[in-house]
């Protein structure tokens, strides 16, 4: 066989392993700690006896994967479109 073939199907492959792969993580945990708060929905003030909701995640400390995004909203338009 072709090198240059056998090399581009390897890539493909592996390229799709891992797709699936983040896809299947996507699926299984949604969510991912909110970076602002670290995940505990709440931003301290300098003193740390004061805090406010973080404004990021509206105080549930979880922040929407880009992989689960992105499947919710291509699941919108297909229901937009049905
Ligand atoms: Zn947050």
């Amino acid at each position: 066989m072709d090198p240059q073939l056998t090399a581009t199907i390897t890539l493909t492959l592996a390229l799709l392993t891992v797709t699936l792969g983040y896809s299947a993580a996507c699926w299984i945990w949604p969510f991912k700690a909110c970076r602002k708060c670290d995940g505990t929905g709440k931003r301290r003030s300098p003193s740390g006896r004061a805090f406010r909701l973080c404004r990021r995640c509206d105080g549930t400390g979880r922040r929407l994967r880009a992989g689960r995004w992105i499947y919710n909203r291509l699941n919108g338009i297909r229901r937009d479109a049905r």
